[in-house]
């Protein structure tokens, strides 16, 4: 919110205070005539018979003399009777006056003009409200931005995400002509979670989205409802959902939602009240749309993993929208987008600049061109020159305002390689489902990852699950086979690997030694699940042998399959580290030896072909764990 009224009204009171302490001063001084004179100087006036009236007041003596000036003098001692009687019969008027009292009026008045001046602070901070309504007595006010006019961006200002602009199309044709889907009662998606790193654009698209359909974008933060009182980031809630039904048909837009959406606590030993508070309103308030109300909420994380499972519910925020980062082709396209209006040099080459910065999100790429452009005006230079941006490359890669991880291109080979095996065991492991993407662009925390192209059976064979512990085991491997040494990369497949296995053993009856007992029982309770152990220990420590020589066979499987295909894996590992992500159909035609042709130069996304036919775009949950 622009604070910038508060500010003012801060100065206008501190102004109104200051001025008013000034004109107490003034008339609690008393008018002294200006000239003042000193006392044997006035004796003297007196002796000469200049001197007409008097006025005592005290030690301070007023008078006029003959000529009518005015004067002022102090007396050493408090002029007493014979010296005023002596003066007298110098044919002087003179006039005693009393000691001085507090002006009864002042004495009412101070008060009164105190409390009145409290009262115009109060008015002031209140009366004085910005279109959202802040102010300083408005903890309560959502602090949200409220873009009444559509936002200008749209589609075409973002690069790359073409999945998810796809899957936001129909939010946009809904914003555009709400009363269509309306009339014909469908039930319109209210909460759409983006999910992407930070700086991947999550902001950008909703913006472009609400700009697509031309309706107000009301913005805000999920620590905006992070405080300190309870009740507070509850009442905030409230408020934005109020505007927004103000503003219908809108976009409201809450970035990093997980710091109100948080998991809560099973109610196990208190927990943040605040914080619940706030999250069951915002439940409270997704649940109690009416029918016909045109506002979609947009949120975005990176960490959709932690959020409370009641806010992924159907009805509520049930569509993730995944805005990762862009590899080499779209950041190609985005540095286009930001270098337009930009003086480029003649040997600026975007696509080589996208080629060497890997990692880097839309909002890194954004401050790059800006870096390159300060760079050359600081040298008094008409054009950026290619040199301009590997610098501003490297400043954005130290600066503190990089969004995304730092990647050395040793990372990268070890990733390459990591995910290649991955691969190769998903396309090779004959149960095992085959690649559906793999890509070397990192998504959360995750340095790259292996998308399998689940099948959508709800039974999983043993033979398919031994394979996909084969696979989530064939990363570490494949490192293995390449490099001396391992990193540590591997962690969340070995955790993948090792549940299977042991829910493989304790849970299905799939292993013949343990026949068909289940040792683990799972219960899901409202205070989230836990394991129950029905067991021995001794069953516990054979279980555990058990799980090892699962893992150990399926790994030694796997070393087999990747010796044997070390060629197809190094073709895989540099497809990788040149396409960064390859779709199924690239990555089979990399396995049977075909060359992929050079990406066709990227272009700044135009408006799509109404002929073209929609593509389907398989619904995968986003793998935040990665693989
Ligand atoms: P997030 O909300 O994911 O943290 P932002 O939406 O704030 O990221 O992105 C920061 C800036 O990066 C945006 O203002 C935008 O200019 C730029 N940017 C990010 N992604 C893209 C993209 N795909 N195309 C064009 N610009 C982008
Ligand atoms: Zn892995």
């Amino acid at each position: 919110m622009n604070r910038l009224p508060f500010n003012i009204n801060l100065w206008f009171v501190l102004g109104a205070a200051i001025l008013i302490a000034w004109a107490f001063s003034l008339t609690s001084t008393n008018q002294a005539p200006s000239n003042k004179i000193f006392y044997t100087t006035f004796l003297s006036e007196i002796d000469q018979g200049r001197v007409k009236t008097l006025t005592i007041d005290g030690r301070q003596i007023n008078g006029t003399l003959k000529d009518d000036t005015s004067f002022v003098t102090f007396a050493p001692s408090t002029v007493d009777t014979s010296t005023i009687r002596d003066w007298g019969q110098k044919n002087i008027s003179v006039e005693v006056v009393g000691p001085k009292r507090e002006n009864p009026l002042m004495g009412f008045l101070v008060p009164m003009l105190l409390v009145g001046l409290l009262f115009a602070i109060f008015w002031y901070f209140s009366r004085n409200r910005g279109p959202s309504g802040d102010n300083a007595f408005s903890f309560t006010k959502s602090r949200a931005k409220v873009l009444t006019e559509a936002p200008k961006t749209n589609f075409r200002d973002v690069a790359g995400c073409d999945e998810a602009k796809d899957e936001l199309k129909e939010i946009v044709e809904f914003l555009k002509s709400p009363a269509r889907f309306h009339e014909m009662g469908a039930r319109i998606p209210k909460g759409v979670l983006l999910v992407g790193p930070p700086g991947s654009g999550k902001t950008h698209i909703a913006r472009a989205v609400a700009g697509e359909a031309k309706v107000p974008f009301i913005a805000a933060s999920g620590s905006d409802f992070v405080e300190m009182f309870v009740g507070v980031g509850a009442a905030r809630v409230r408020d934005l959902f109020d505007t927004a039904k103000r503003h219908a048909p809108c976009i409201i837009f809450i970035d990093e939602i997980d710091a109100v959406g948080r998991r809560r606590g099973g109610g196990v030993g208190g927990g943040n009240d605040e914080r619940e508070q706030t999250l069951n309103q915002l439940l409270v308030e997704l649940d109690g749309f009416e029918k016909d109300t045109s506002i979609i909420i947009m949120a975005a994380t990176n960490r959709p993993d932690v959020l409370d499972p009641a806010l992924l519910r159907p009805g509520r925020f049930d569509r993730q929208v995944a805005i990762d980062a862009p590899d080499v082709r779209g950041r190609e396209q985005i540095l286009k987008i930001h270098a337009k209006g930009k003086p480029l040099g003649e040997d600026v080459d975007l696509a080589l600049l996208a080629k060497r910065t890997p990692g880097f999100v839309g909002a890194d790429l954004e401050n790059l061109l800006n870096e390159s452009a300060l760079l050359a005006a600081r040298d008094n230079r008409k054009k950026i020159s290619m040199k301009d941006m590997e610098e501003a490359a490297d400043r954005v890669i130290m600066g503190p305002a990089k969004k995304s991880m730092v990647i050395t291109q040793r990372d990268r080979e070890i990733t390459a390689y990591h995910e290649a095996g991955h691969a190769l065991a998903a396309h090779y492991l004959e149960h095992a489902d085959s690649v559906h993407k793999v890509t070397i662009v990192p998504r959360g925390r995750a340095m790259g990852f292996m998308m399998p192209s689940r099948q959508d059976t709800l039974h999983w064979s043993k033979k398919r699950l031994t394979d996909q512990i084969g696979v989530a085991l064939a990363g570490r491997t494949a490192e293995e086979l390449v490099f001396e040494d391992v990193t540590t990369g591997a962690e969340n497949d070995f955790k993948q690997a090792t549940d299977l296995a042991r829910r493989m053993i304790t849970e299905w009856g799939m292993h013949p030694d343990f026949g068909f007992v289940a040792y683990q029982i799972r219960e899901d309770t409202y205070l989230g699940g836990y394991d129950t152990r029905q067991y021995s220990e001794e069953t516990a420590k054979r279980i555990d042998e058990a799980v090892q020589k699962l893992l150990q066979d399926q790994h030694d499987k796997v070393v087999t399959l990747l010796t044997e295909k070390r060629e197809i894996l190094e073709r895989v590992t540099q497809a990788l580290l040149e396409f960064e992500t390859l779709n199924s159909e690239q990555f089979l035609k990399v396995v049977q030896g075909e060359t992929l042709e050079q990406d066709p130069p990227a272009e700044p996304p135009k408006d799509k072909d109404e002929k073209e036919p929609p593509r389907i775009v398989p619904k995968i949950k986003p793998n935040l764990g990665g693989a």
